[in-house]
């Protein structure tokens, strides 16, 4: 029932290790649930909640965990019980999710959920307490839920959800179990893609296009379906990237301006611009596996004017400055410097 229940399919090995340990009985108080946006992180969680708290009758036991464990995935969550369509209503008592309030998550919303932990769970034999975008809590938050983490109450599971490991401190960290999940491959977020897309005579080439775009983010290629003109935009964009070496410093900077000013689409604009310069070195030794294949001409007609040098040099700028951005260095003078290492033969 969970995979049809929240569509969780997407991460079997994940699936697997949670359902082991329901199976076994061993589930720890503390889960670290980390990897890319879009991946299937919250619908996990929320399926993981339901199945520890579904009254479902125990499959037949037959003794041999592989089968086993294919019963209790397909038994739990029943999405049937009264837990269940509790949970489903999103207003279970004690499966409680935490989201940043505003840009972060406030030690207020930690403490209220000390508050709640205090008590025992309403009706659930397991609370679950679920915290979104976790690396959000800033240094006091995270230390007042450190604090509910030492000392774990019994009968609630946190499960901490994140996309950026490595920024959590370090004593949260050890405290809970890690679970690593993997980008959604290409191909799947392609067959995704394939049924949204109103145009079925281009659909299926425009699905292998923007799955590369999505870049294992399974939320992101079917944000990327429904944004009207993505394709386009994106042909404007390597256009006009491939054609700076030609233009004048005055139109290197307004371009690097007008980057700027789409802080929206920046993310997006600089996996475009990746990938186009990563195509100019695949496509020297295997043509076929570039990613972007409606724009092969371009692709090999730039590639043939730069060294394979100077196309890492750029994909390293290009990193450089990503990494920049994310250390809120100014965007202006990060693009600018960006534009004319791109412009530079
Ligand atoms: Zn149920």
């Amino acid at each position: 029932m969970a995979n049809r229940l929240l569509n969780i399919d997407n991460q079997p090995q994940i699936i697997q290790r949670l359902y082991t340990l329901i199976y076994k009985k061993t589930i720890p108080h503390a889960f670290l649930f980390g990897g890319i946006r879009g991946i299937g992180k919250y619908n996990v969680a929320k399926t993981f909640a339901m199945a520890i708290n579904c009254f479902a009758p125990k499959p037949d036991d037959c003794g041999d965990i592989s089968i086993d464990l294919n019963k209790y995935i397909e038994t739990y969550p029943c999405g049937q019980c009264s837990s269940c369509l509790t949970s489903i209503s999103g207003n279970h008592p004690d499966i409680i999710s935490i989201h940043p309030e505003g840009t972060s998550i406030k030690i207020e919303q930690i403490r209220g959920v000390t508050e709640t932990i205090s008590r025992r769970p309403y009706s659930a034999k397991m609370r679950v307490v679920v915290i979104n975008d976790c690396e959000t809590m800033n240094v006091h938050a995270s230390n007042a839920l450190l604090k509910i983490l030492e000392e774990p109450p019994d009968h609630t599971i946190f499960i901490l959800i994140t996309t950026q490991v490595n920024t959590l401190l370090p004593t949260v960290l050890s405290r809970c179990l890690h679970m690593a999940f993997m980008p959604i491959p290409y191909k799947q977020i392609a067959e995704k893609i394939l049924t949204l897309l109103p145009n079925k005579a281009t659909a299926s080439d425009d699905a292998l296009i923007l799955s590369e775009l999505a870049n294992g983010s399974l939320e992101k290629g079917i944000e990327l379906s429904n944004c009207q003109g993505m394709l386009d935009k994106r042909k404007r964009l390597i256009h006009d990237v491939l054609n700076l070496h030609r233009k004048p410093i005055g139109f290197i900077l307004a371009f690097a301006t007008t980057l700027c000013e789409e802080k929206q689409f920046l993310e997006d604009a600089f996996h475009i611009i990746r990938s186009c310069f990563r195509d100019m070195i695949i496509y020297k030794f295997a043509k076929n596996h570039i990613i972007n294949k409606d724009l092969k001409d371009v692709i090999e007609h730039s590639g043939s004017i730069y060294t394979i040098q100077s196309l890492f040099a750029k994909l390293n700028a290009i990193h450089q400055a990503e990494k920049q951005l994310k250390s809120n260095a100014n965007i202006k003078l990060t693009l600018e410097s960006l534009c004319i290492n791109l412009a530079i033969l």
